[in-house]
């Protein structure tokens, strides 16, 4: 007899919330890893960083399991399949679980539970993924939010009133299943290769947190936490990071509840996937012209600031965010191009990619979602690289090129551009 712990975007055994009550409640605790085919199956670059990050993760969750005298089960496949093997090959009390709040993972594990239900097993889920969830953030009416000000207050408070204890898993208690190491798939049995992609340290580095509020916004410093892709795959614990910001750094703090306000947002308009959040930016007709987003993706606008974010994009997997705002604003205003084009670009590309983070910060430039920049207000890259890289340091590092005749003419007028896209919003909002 075993109860089945699956891991799935809360790859650590620190302080993850189902595998303590998980090893606090059950004898024999199975931990579960599944390589999803229907995620996989679907990105194109077979060397994808991610995949390659999750990879290395399993194989340390299993290595640090083995002080514990256990192992992580691994399997591919797709999750359904693999669980109605599970039944047969084991006999299952209980499933825990962390909630995960995506469309395809909602769907996911209703259909897993509704398979274990016919078994007689139960499926156990846990909030684990942000420090406040679904509708545990309301406004006076018992409504959700729809902008982030009011949010991050409540959000604020209520997390200055919580007491929040992290959980360690005692290690005297030996409640993990006993077994010999368990195989785990090599990425090239799945159609995989390794990535030689970096990936940011996993650490909080205090003192850069200490400063962010004055070293966030420019690109060529090393003024931000990179700890986004740890956040996406929960190799970090976001209660630890926010205990740790609130004494650090509020504005810090306050990205935090950013994301798990996009996280609200999703979860309670799943819409938005592919919808804007408000309906009538759905009017827009977007010029959508294919050589035009090409060079955008490739860094060949001629605006350097522009170019310099995509080639960091292209060549490391991340972005800096005050860049990714003036290439979101540019791609959506100046070439008047779908967000969804760019959001999807972003979703290959980026380490960090985080569905709905990434959705509300394409709907944020595009001026078609929550709390939105207004259509009006144009980015201006020029003024944007006067204000924050004004050595033009950050470009120089990923436009080698720039000041020689090798790099491009700006391929649109910003004063033109800027009219155009004005008249284009207005035109269809009226
Ligand atoms: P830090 O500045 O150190 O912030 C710490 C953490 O706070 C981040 O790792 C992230 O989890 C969270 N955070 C910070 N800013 C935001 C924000 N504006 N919205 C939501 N969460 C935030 N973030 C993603 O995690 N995944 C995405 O796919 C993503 N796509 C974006 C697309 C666009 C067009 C824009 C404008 C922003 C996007 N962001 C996304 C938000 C932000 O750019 C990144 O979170 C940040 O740049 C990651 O770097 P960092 O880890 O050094 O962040």
């Amino acid at each position: 007899k075993v109860s089945i712990f699956w891991f799935r975007r809360d790859l650590r055994l620190e302080d993850n919330t189902g595998l303590y009550h998980a090893y606090e409640q059950e004898k024999n605790v199975l931990p579960l890893f599944i390589f999803d085919r229907n995620i996989l199956d679907e990105l194109e670059d077979k060397k994808d960083g991610r995949v390659t990050f999750i990879h290395n993760q399993i194989k340390k969750i299993s290595e640090d399991l083995k002080s514990f005298d256990s192992s992580l089960l691994v399997k591919y496949g797709k999750p359904l399949e693999i669980w109605q093997q599970l039944l047969e090959e084991y006999e299952v009390e209980n499933v825990y679980t962390n909630r995960d709040y995506e469309p395809y993972a909602k769907e996911r594990d209703e259909a897993v539970k509704k398979l274990l239900k016919s078994n007689g097993v139960q499926f156990l889920d846990f909030k684990d993924q942000v420090v406040f969830e679904k509708d545990e953030i309301q406004n006076g009416s018992g409504g959700f939010y729809k902008v982030f000000t009011p949010y991050s207050k409540v959000w604020l408070d209520k997390f200055q009133k919580s007491k929040i204890e992290l959980l360690t898993l005692d290690g005297r208690k030996k409640n993990f299943l006993k077994t010999d190491p368990f195989d785990i798939p090599r990425l090239e049995d799945m159609g995989f290769e390794k990535s030689d992609l970096e990936i940011p340290a996993l650490e909080i580095d205090k003192p850069l947190i200490r400063n962010y509020d004055k070293t966030r916004n420019f690109p060529a410093q090393n003024g931000t936490s990179r700890l986004g892709i740890h956040l996406r795959f929960g190799t970090i614990s976001v209660r630890k990071l926010a205990l740790e910001a609130v004494e650090l750094n509020k504005t810090y703090l306050n990205e935090l509840i950013w994301r798990e306000f996009y996280m609200m947002i999703l979860y309670h308009n799943t819409a938005v996937v592919d919808k804007a959040f408000k309906s009538q930016y759905d009017q827009i007709p977007w010029r959508n012209n294919e050589e035009e987003f090409e060079k955008w993706c490739e860094g060949k606008t001629g605006y350097p600031i522009v170019d310099a974010g995509m080639r960091e994009l292209n060549q490391t997997g991340y972005m800096h965010n005050r860049v990714r705002m003036i290439v979101a604003s540019f791609l959506t205003k100046h070439l008047l191009i779908d967000w969804r084009w760019g959001e999807a670009y972003f979703a290959k590309k980026l380490l960090d990619f985080e569905l709905s983070s990434n959705n509300g910060g394409w709907q944020w430039a595009a001026g078609t979602g929550t709390d939105a920049q207004p259509y009006f207000r144009v980015f201006n890259p020029e003024s944007q690289t006067e204000k924050f890289d004004k050595d033009l340091k950050y470009i120089k590092k990923w436009v080698p090129e720039f000041g020689t005749d090798k790099y491009p003419d700006p391929m649109v007028d910003h004063k033109s551009a800027r009219l155009r896209a004005i008249d284009t919003y207005k035109t269809a909002l009226n």
